[in-house]
């Protein structure tokens, strides 16, 4: 099986965004190193807006110099290191600052879908470029929506294409949740690991513009996630994130999970790193060629980066952990 390590790089968008030391540098430098020594490439989702945001807030506000070298030489670091790195978009950026103590996220337009066409045109044109700077040309063709709001997908599908874009992994098998800000229904794609679309990424089209390779899904029962916020209570040391802000409001969504058998996407944030075996399990039995697993930086726990070490071990002799860099080939 290719399993692919994926990362969503970014900080957090509630009313406590969290610093970009604690939020991504530090465990990222912790996530890198442990690949390093096991010799596995991660991928990482830029969420590059925030970079490129930051970069025009510089001129106000001096003291983000700091944070921006820091982010500039890791991410040259990771690409130099044969890392990858492909592009994020959260829009919300666009409408979003810093007050000079810290950054106020405006996530009323939380969506590309949100967005005017020519402003998702420039959005995709201006980070997809800002990101290309770090990686060279022609290497950014693997995209993550915010959010995993990717749907409606028709305004978005020229944009991306136009500029390179042939691989989505936002995808996660059967996944839905909807509120004023989010909205992503994928109830209805495709139970594969990889297929063909045009128009919608829920239909396969064989000979469409782009390939899905869907983040895993897994059903959850309720118990698992009393189990992961008693952790969370009883042992923080191990079992609390390592960023320092709060998540942007997503209602209902907790009571969801702590109620209902659900489908959510195969993680190592956290607790959810425990069911790495499962879901392989799972993949192995339905003979799946590629397995996605999802994580954040800023969601990282002590515990989640020792059990994703442990399945690294558990794993690499008879499976191949790659990167949408080291499959470039199949894809362009
Ligand atoms: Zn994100």
């Amino acid at each position: 099986m290719q399993i692919y390590l994926t990362f969503d790089y970014e900080i957090y968008f509630g009313d406590r965004p969290g610093t970009v030391e604690k939020c991504i540098l530090e465990p990222t430098r912790m996530l890198t190193e442990m690949a390093d020594k096991h010799d596995v490439k991660l991928c990482q989702f830029v969420d590059i807006g925030f970079l490129l945001k930051m970069e025009s807030e510089m001129i106000k506000h001096p003291s983000l110099q700091k944070d921006h070298a820091a982010l500039c030489t890791q991410l040259e670091t990771l690409w130099k290191t044969g890392h990858d790195l492909q592009l994020h978009i959260h829009p919300h950026w666009e409408d979003s600052y810093y007050d000079g103590n810290q950054w106020v996220c405006k996530v009323d337009r939380y969506k590309l879908d949100d967005f005017s066409n020519a402003e998702i045109k420039s959005i995709c044109q201006r980070y997809k470029s800002r990101l290309e700077a770090f990686t060279g040309p022609n290497e950014i063709y693997a995209f993550r929506a915010g959010g995993w709001c990717i749907q409606p997908f028709p305004r978005i599908k020229n944009a991306l294409y136009e500029n390179g874009i042939r691989v989505d992994s936002s995808v996660f098998a059967n996944g839905h949740y909807e509120s004023e800000l989010y909205k992503y229904d994928f109830r209805g794609a495709p139970l594969k690991s990889k297929w063909k679309f045009s128009d919608n990424p829920n239909i396969e089209v064989p000979e469409g513009d782009f390939t899905e390779i869907p983040i895993s899904s897994i059903h959850n029962s309720p118990l698992f996630y009393w189990r992961l916020f008693l952790l969370g209570r009883l042992n923080p040391y191990q079992h609390k994130p390592l960023g320092d802000g709060i998540p942007v409001a997503a209602p209902g969504q907790r009571l969801k999970i702590l109620s209902h058998w659900t489908h959510n996407t195969v993680s190592v944030d956290g607790y959810n790193a425990s069911l790495l075996w499962r879901a392989f399990r799972q993949h192995h039995r339905a003979k799946k060629e590629e397995m996605v697993v999802i994580g954040h930086p800023k969601a990282l726990s002590r515990y989640g980066l020792k059990a994703l070490e442990q399945f690294i071990i558990d794993k690499k002799s008879e499976n191949q952990f790659t990167t949408f860099r080291d499959q470039k080939k199949q894809f362009i």
